[in-house]
């Protein structure tokens, strides 16, 4: 039976941690990190995304300022806020919060962002530096928290398998160059893969980030493996992951749940990129 990874236990941990460091930077340097977010058009799940980032942020003592702007705004004045955003001194990072609607394209707006600023991570520049293994100034949150919960179990990473199903931008790829900079031997698979439960068979760390409930079966995981859900699926109002939890647990040694495992890191890491970005403004 498969020990759970506790993520909310986990991120309260950063986030007091982050707390110290958000007093230690007004006492010492009378900085205060600021969080800038942009929300776009009037998606229900966005704005309560937002809506914890800013709950989360203020309660280690970071700053938030969200410009809220209707769906039929124009690209340009949303490119000229990010504009704005990157010569204030006092904002050290900057958020998009995504999907845009669909006639706001999403690479413009993110390559707009600094990439000193870009605390999500996805900024092309980051992007790229972490594909050569050059060092990212900020990493991606999603996947930053994934390997946080996945060092916290102990279990050694280098050499062994690991397999990301899901693709995304966001999440599947940059959480496989970074699997890789741990020396695992990486399978990212895809809507396309052919036989994906023999491939998740193979996965000593097993991660799912595709958005369909329960894709994952029981049987699909390797006895002893560790498995990480990604996935925010509702279903009659109830929020369930991409692994069917119940059968996998049984064959997992450790397994993160659906709600309380990756949702709370993912806020924990924007918080950490934003300090850090406080940091570096100092040093
Ligand atoms: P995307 O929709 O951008 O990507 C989904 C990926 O899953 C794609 O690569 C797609 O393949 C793949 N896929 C779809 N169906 C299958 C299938 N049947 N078999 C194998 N692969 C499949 O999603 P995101 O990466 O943005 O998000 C994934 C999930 O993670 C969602 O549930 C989302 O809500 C959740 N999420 C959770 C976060 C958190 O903090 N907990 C943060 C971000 C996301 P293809 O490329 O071929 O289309």
């Amino acid at each position: 039976m498969a020990k759970i990874i506790d993520g909310k236990k986990i991120a309260g941990e950063i986030r007091a941690e982050l707390a110290e460091r958000v007093a230690e930077l007004k006492e010492k340097h009378n900085i205060v990190p600021k969080l800038s977010v942009i929300l776009v058009g009037d998606d229900p799940a966005s704005a309560v995304y937002v809506r914890n980032k800013e709950k989360a942020c203020a309660e280690v003592g970071i700053l938030t300022d969200t410009h809220k702007f209707s769906s039929n705004i124009e690209e340009k004045e949303v490119l000229t806020l990010v504009e704005s955003l990157n010569r204030q001194k006092d904002v050290y990072g900057i958020l998009v919060q995504l999907p845009l609607p669909k006639e706001i394209d999403p690479k413009k707006i993110l390559e707009a962002i600094s990439p000193e600023k870009d605390v999500d991570g996805l900024h092309v520049v980051n992007m790229g530096k972490l594909l050569r293994g050059e060092g990212a100034l900020f990493l991606p949150c999603t996947p930053s928290g994934v390997i946080h919960l996945l060092l916290s179990t102990g279990v050694k990473l280098l050499g062994k398998e690991a397999v990301v199903v899901g693709r995304s931008n966001i999440v599947g790829k940059p959480l496989a160059l970074m699997l890789l900079e741990h020396h695992m031997t990486v399978t990212l698979c895809h809507s396309r893969t052919a036989d994906l439960a023999s491939v998740c068979r193979r996965a000593d760390v097993l991660v799912a980030a595709v958005g369909k409930p329960c894709l994952i079966k029981g049987d699909w995981v390797k006895e002893g493996a560790v498995v990480i859900d990604v996935g925010v699926n509702r279903i009659d109002g109830k929020l369930v992951g991409d692994v069917d939890f119940e059968s996998a647990k049984e064959r997992a040694s450790f397994i993160t749940p659906v709600p309380g495992g990756v949702g709370p890191m993912t806020i924990a890491m924007l918080m950490k990129n934003t300090v850090l970005a406080a940091k570096r403004a100092v040093s």
